[in-house]
Formats: C-alpha cells, sequence, structure tokens
C-alpha cells in the first residue's frame, strides 16, 4: 500500500505551526493552513498524501467545529485521523469534538513527545482501518464491508435487501466494569453469532466498523430481520448473565439506488438511534421523519453559539412552595429559548439533543451565571432573596473543574453559596459514585446544598439516598400524574417521603396541579411542592410581582377562613372551642412576633398531657418550658424565613417522647399564629424511630 506520510497543520498561530513543522519536519512533510477554509482547500488537493491533520479549534474565518463538519461531509476523507489541539479550558469540546468524528486530543501547548506519538497511533489506527479484517473478531472492516456490499447490490436484481446497523447501550462500561477482556470476549460472541446465522442465508454480509458497531446486509423480510436479532438477543444473554446487554439495531430497507453504501449506513444509523436508552425497545427500521428530525436538531445544534451570545436563552422562574405556610421559598431556574424567527422553543426540543452532544454543559453554565447575576441584582436592591436552584447535567456533574467553576461563580458576583442550590439528576448518581461524592463534598464545603432531582424517574436506588449525602429530595411528578395518581402512585410516594423523613431529608414533589393533590401531600407530610397549581415557571418580572403579590396577601392577614377560626376560639363557648377541646390530641396556639413567642390558648389535652405542675417540682417545671421554648423558637424562625420546619422529636420526661408539628395558621403584617400539635411517639421511639441515619446505614 502506498504510505503517506504528510500532516496538515491548521492553526492561526504563526509561532504554533512553527514549532509543530520543529517538532515534526524529520519525520513527516508538513502543509499548513490558517483557518478550516484553507485546510479543505489544501485538502482538495492533497487528499491522497495527507495521513494526519492536527486541528486547532479557534480559529477566524472558519474555525475547528465548522470544519469538521464540512470535513465529515466528504466520505473520501473517512480514513483521515484528525486530532484535536485543545487548552484545557475548552474541555467541554472534547464530547462533541468526538461526536464529530474527532480522533483524538493533544494539549496545549504542546509537548513534542506526546505530539509524535499521538500522531503514529492514529496513523496505525487508521491503517487498521483500511485493511480488511478486524483484528478482535476477524470480520470485515468497514472499508471491506462497504466494497462487498457495493458490489452485491450491483449484481442483485428483483431481490430487496436489508442494510442492518446494530451496537450494545453502554457499551463502555462493559469495559469498565469487567475489563476490556470481557468486553473483547462480548464482541467475540457477537462474531461467531453472525457467522452461525449468515449460513442460513445465501447472501450474506457482515462486519464490525469500530468499538461495538456492527453492520450486516442481508436480504429483505421482516422475519429474517427477526431472526437476526433473536439469535444475537439469545447469544448475549448466555455470555454475560450479570449484566443485561441491551442492543440498540436499526434497519434500513434498500430502496434508492441512487445512495451511497455509507448513506444506507447513515440511515440505518438514525433508526438505532430511535431505540436507544429505551429499555423494551431494541429494534427500529427507517423512516423519512427521522431525517426531519436530524435536521432539526442539526438546526438546533448550529444555532446554539448565536444563541447563548445573543442572549436568546432566558430565565424564568418557578416558585417553590412551603406547604406549611402555603408561601414561596424560593425558586427552580428553568431555561426557555426565545428564537427571534422561531418563538419560544420548548426545553423537551433542545435540551435532549444538547445532552447526547455536550453542549449543555455551556448551557448550564450560562444559566448559573444568569442565576447570580439575578441574585447580585436583588441583593443589591436590599431584597433578602431566598435561595434559587439551578439544573446541573450529567456532563458537569463529571466536569472535573466544576467546584472551581461554582467557587469562582460566588466570588465573583459576591453570592452566598447557600442563595444558589443545586439539582443534580437522580440518574447521574447511578455512574460513578465515588466521584460524585467527592465532588458534592467539596460542594458542601462551600456551602451549596445539593438537592437529589427527579427522584423515582429512573432506577431509583433507596441504597443510592442513604449513602449520597443529598440536602433535599425531589420527587418526579409522575408519581402525581392522573394514571398513577389515585393508586399506586399514592403509596409509592406516602413511602417515599416516610423515607426521606427518616433520613432527614426534605422532599419537594414536583408537578402538583391540583388542589386534591396539594391536600394530599400535606397529609403525608411533605414539606415542599412545586407545580401550575402555585404557579407556572415565571419570568424575572413576573416573578418579582409574585412575591410582591404573596407579600401583600400575607400582609392583609393571609386566610382569613382561619382568622376567623383563631377569633372563635377565644370565645370558649362557641362551637369551634368546645370542638377542639375535644381533640384527643394536644395542641397549643401560639402568636409569635419578631421572636418573642406568647402561648394563646391550649386544649384540654394540652394541659393533662403536656403541662406540669410547677407546684409539684419547680425545676422539673423550668425545664419543660425552657426546652420546649428553645424547640419552638427555633422553628418558628426557620418558617418566619418560608423555610420548612422538620418535625421535631422531644422526650417530655423519661421514655416519653412526643413529635412535634408547627403549622402556621394565620398571618398579619409581623405578627404570625402557629399551631404546635404534640403526637406521642414513645412506643416507635423504642422499636425504630430513634435509628439515626448512621446507624440506618
Ligand atoms: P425538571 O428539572 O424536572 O423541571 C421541571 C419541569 O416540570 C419543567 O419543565 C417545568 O416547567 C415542568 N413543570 C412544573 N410544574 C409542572 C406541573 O404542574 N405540571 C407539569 N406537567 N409540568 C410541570 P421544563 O421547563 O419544560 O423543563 C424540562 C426539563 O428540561 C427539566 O426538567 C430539566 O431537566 C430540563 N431543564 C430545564 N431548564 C434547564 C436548564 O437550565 N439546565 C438544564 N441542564 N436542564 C434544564
Ligand atoms: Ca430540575
Ligand atoms: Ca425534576
Amino acid at each position: 500500500m502506498y504510505i503517506k506520510n504528510t500532516i496538515l497543520i491548521v492553526d492561526d498561530e504563526e509561532i504554533i505551526k512553527r514549532m509543530l513543522k520543529d517538532v515534526l519536519k524529520d519525520t513527516f512533510a508538513v502543509l499548513e493552513a490558517s483557518n478550516g477554509q484553507e485546510a479543505l482547500d489544501m485538502l482538495a488537493a492533497n487528499a491522497d498524501k495527507i495521513a494526519v491533520i492536527v486541528l486547532d479549534l479557534m480559529m477566524p474565518v472558519m474555525d475547528g467545529f465548522q470544519f469538521m463538519d464540512a470535513f465529515r461531509k466528504n466520505r473520501s476523507y473517512d480514513n483521515i485521523p484528525v486530532i484535536i489541539a485543545t487548552s484545557d479550558e475548552d474541555w467541554h469540546a472534547e464530547q462533541k469534538c468526538l461526536e464529530a468524528g474527532v480522533w483524538d486530543f493533544v494539549m496545549k501547548p504542546y509537548d513534542p513527545v506526546l505530539l509524535r506519538f499521538r500522531i503514529k497511533n492514529a496513523i496505525e489506527k487508521s491503517r487498521m482501518i483500511m485493511a480488511e479484517m478486524d483484528a478482535v473478531t476477524g470480520l470485515y472492516t468497514k472499508f471491506k464491508f462497504y466494497r462487498t456490499v457495493r458490489s452485491l447490490l450491483s449484481k442483485r436484481k428483483e431481490e430487496t435487501f436489508a442494510f442492518v446497523r446494530f451496537d450494545i447501550d453502554r457499551f463502555k462500561m462493559i469495559n469498565n466494569f469487567y475489563g476490556v477482556k470481557e468486553g473483547d470476549k462480548v464482541l467475540q460472541s457477537i462474531a461467531s453469532e453472525l457467522r452461525k446465522v449468515s449460513t442460513v442465508f445465501d447472501k450474506f454480509v457482515y462486519g464490525r466498523f469500530e468499538n461495538d458497531i456492527f453492520a450486516v446486509c442481508m436480504p429483505y423480510k421482516e422475519e429474517n430481520v427477526d431472526l437476526l436479532l433473536n439469535a444475537l438477543q439469545i447469544n448475549l444473554k448466555r455470555v454475560n448473565k450479570d449484566y443485561n446487554i441491551k442492543i440498540s439495531c436499526g434497519v434500513y430497507i434498500i430502496g434508492d439506488d441512487s445512495l451511497d453504501v455509507p448513506e444506507m449506513y447513515d440511515r440505518a444509523l438514525l433508526a438505532a438511534k430511535s431505540c436507544k436508552g429505551k429499555f423494551t425497545q431494541s429494534l427500529a427500521y427507517y423512516d423519512d421523519s427521522m431525517i426531519e428530525n436530524m435536521r432539526q436538531e442539526q438546526f438546533i445544534i448550529n444555532e446554539v453559539n448565536r444563541a447563548i451570545d445573543e442572549e436568546q436563552f432566558e430565565v424564568y422562574l418557578q416558585p417553590k412552595i412551603n406547604l406549611a405556610t402555603d408561601r414561596s421559598y424560593g425558586a427552580e431556574a428553568l431555561v426557555r429559548w426565545n428564537h427571534p424567527e422561531r418563538g419560544m422553543i420548548s426545553p423537551g426540543e433542545f435540551i435532549p439533543v444538547y445532552e447526547r452532544n455536550g453542549i449543555i454543559g455551556r448551557l448550564d453554565q450560562y444559566m448559573w451565571r444568569r442565576v447570580c447575576i439575578l441574585l447580585r441584582k436583588w441583593i443589591d436592591e436590599g431584597k433578602n432573596p431566598n435561595p434559587i436552584s439551578v439544573n446541573v447535567s450529567r456532563v458537569n456533574i463529571y466536569n472535573p473543574q466544576l467546584v472551581k467553576i461554582f467557587k469562582k461563580l460566588i466570588t465573583e458576583y459576591q453570592i452566598p453559596a447557600e442563595l444558589l442550590n443545586l439539582e443534580l439528576t437522580e440518574s447521574a448518581f447511578m455512574e460513578d459514585q465515588d466521584l460524585i461524592m467527592q465532588t458534592m463534598s467539596s460542594l458542601h464545603n462551600l456551602g451549596f446544598k445539593i438537592m437529589m432531582d427527579d427522584f423515582g424517574s429512573g432506577y431509583s436506588s433507596l441504597n443510592v439516598l442513604k449513602d449520597m449525602e443529598v440536602d433535599y429530595l425531589k420527587v418526579d411528578m409522575k408519581f402525581l400524574q392522573n394514571k398513577e395518581f389515585n393508586g399506586k402512585g399514592e403509596k409509592v410516594l406516602t413511602s417515599i417521603i416516610r423515607m426521606a423523613k427518616w433520613l432527614h431529608l426534605p422532599s419537594i414533589v414536583e408537578g402538583v396541579e391540583t388542589v386534591e393533590q396539594v391536600d394530599f401531600l400535606k397529609c403525608i407530610g411533605c414539606e415542599y411542592a412545586q407545580g401550575y397549581y402555585y404557579a407556572k415557571p415565571l419570568r424575572i418580572d413576573e416573578y418579582e410581582e409574585f412575591l410582591i403579590r404573596e407579600e401583600e396577601t400575607d400582609a392583609r392577614g393571609n386566610a382569613d377562613e382561619n382568622t376567623i377560626i383563631i377569633n372563635e376560639l377565644w370565645n370558649t363557648r362557641s362551637s369551634i372551642s368546645k370542638f377542639f377541646d375535644l381533640l384527643e390530641t394536644p395542641i397549643a396556639i401560639y402568636e409569635y412576633r419578631k421572636g418573642k413567642l406568647e402561648l394563646l390558648r391550649t386544649n384540654i389535652r394540652y394541659e393533662t398531657d403536656i403541662v406540669f405542675d410547677e407546684k409539684v417540682d419547680e425545676q422539673e417545671y423550668y425545664r419543660r418550658s425552657e426546652t420546649e421554648k428553645a424547640l419552638l423558637s427555633e422553628a418558628f424562625t426557620r418558617i418566619v424565613r418560608g423555610d420548612f420546619s422538620e418535625a421535631l422529636e422531644y422526650e417530655l420526661t423519661e421514655n416519653v417522647w412526643y413529635r412535634v408539628t408547627v403549622k402556621m395558621i394565620g398571618k398579619r403584617a409581623d405578627t404570625m399564629i402557629m399551631m404546635v400539635t404534640f403526637y406521642e411517639v414513645s412506643s416507635y421511639k423504642q422499636k425504630d424511630w430513634h435509628r439515626s441515619r448512621a446507624e440506618w446505614k
């Protein structure tokens, strides 16, 4: 084979080009270009000579990403490796590059030894691809496969063929968990299964492209495809019993003769992608809407830089409601894309796309900054803002710079860390637990509060919950959704909230839409709710108005009906007052104003169970009233702030335990009326209630 030995260096900085040339000129011929466009021209003229491209990302005229876009479209460049030169600030571009077909990375400034090594590797790899047989499985390589399929199709007459492409979901996990050897074993078993299946058909071309990607071209009939898929699945179950290996298989029924074989591959790939991440679906057929979706996705990807620069992304805020007071306590920041031509684009359309190719990392960081700017503005205006939570997507959770980025943000804007809460999605906790624990502990040390988001949406694990030191639990809205509500959802939700209480984790239930749901959540002791029932995600000005309105209703006396009840309570002969005394639970009503609490009214049960006669033992009397006062003061202060108050437990006297809940039942200006209820829990306490979080582990 003719050996290519020219390196194309694409960089706008002269010094760098000169340096690279010095390093490489003894081994290679070197061509140079100063931007993407020049590089494309250079390629067109020298494609058959160029062995490797070393590409800078940031360049004038046409940057590295744009270059990769154009480069990839030309199939004859498929086997030319591209090595990206990156500096650590654009690390998050890495995933994007891999998607764009980049082979490897080198860090700037260049280490000559490492660079030569990387180049050698890339050339080696591209030679292997040019080879006909794959070393691991002995199957055809991509190029050989394409050639064979081409000749097969050119000879066919009436027959219809199917182009099948499949891979293993999260194959990397197998390599990580069980080692590369085990990974190779899985690949080899697939190869031998393909060999077996091939004997059933007279025409059957198959190959392995790279990693875990395989392709087959076979006579099309639905049952043929099913036969192939079944055989593969049964075989994979046998190979590894512990790990549920799922494949994603896409099929393109070859109809259009004008298509090039790689384009057929692309169509089968589009189909395969549509079953990625879906547990129950392993097979999909290509249809034209997939191309439309891809174009839409491409649009969304192409627009992102401009959208960020032009601040088309906006922060919307959805209040979180403290269920004990029905007042808001902070909000969640949600992104909205206000596109100049297309109008509002819903996050459902672009977030999953950005998550897939890593761009979400950048969008997240943009949102965090906007939120910090907003908090700073509120603080400067003398407002006393409650915490705002931001979403942290998976790419960022595993970003080694994450802690640094947050630290920098709060330092730059002088924001107390506890004002910026971080929502980490549950599924991210399953991947690398050690790393995530380390990150969380650094964030905690800086003072950030962490919420586990979407709890219950994926493979929730109670174990994870007890090991992960999160501060709040956000429960996925699926438990409230109609079909699940009124049935199992309710029961599951109840036990989730109860379990969270065990772990001293306050919970926030999302997607609350009806008053029935609110009542239910209050009933099971959920601390916070978020949902359309209270407010949709609001524009910032709308949110500010929301807060003002809330303040005004408070000042007017927040619940008129409650005020009536309270007034009635002073009249000992009123029916409500009699009823109050009949209740079998001790209850006390307090007035709370500027840190001072005053007992207003108690019921009979309180007098008999809780009150201690001063004359019997003065010291004990003093001890009890001081303990109760201290306990309630703390609970009241938290409630006034808008924060929740955990149910408190205290030992009234030896082995007699009470759980105390506090609820604000009325408010006028700075005076609040609090209802304090005492539940005796001594029997629980003796069994398992006392198990602390630490013992539970
Ligand atoms: P999420 O974090 O679970 O956010 C809650 C979603 O539920 C939001 O959808 C919110 O508008 C919606 N929602 C709130 N209350 C109700 C309700 O009562 N009923 C119903 N049916 N829905 C309700 P949204 O804003 O469309 O966002 C969807 C997802 O996109 C979010 O789910 C989050 O995962 C992601 N997302 C949104 N903004 C950002 C962001 O700035 N960064 C990142 N990484 N992800 C974001
Ligand atoms: Ca969230
Ligand atoms: Ca959520």
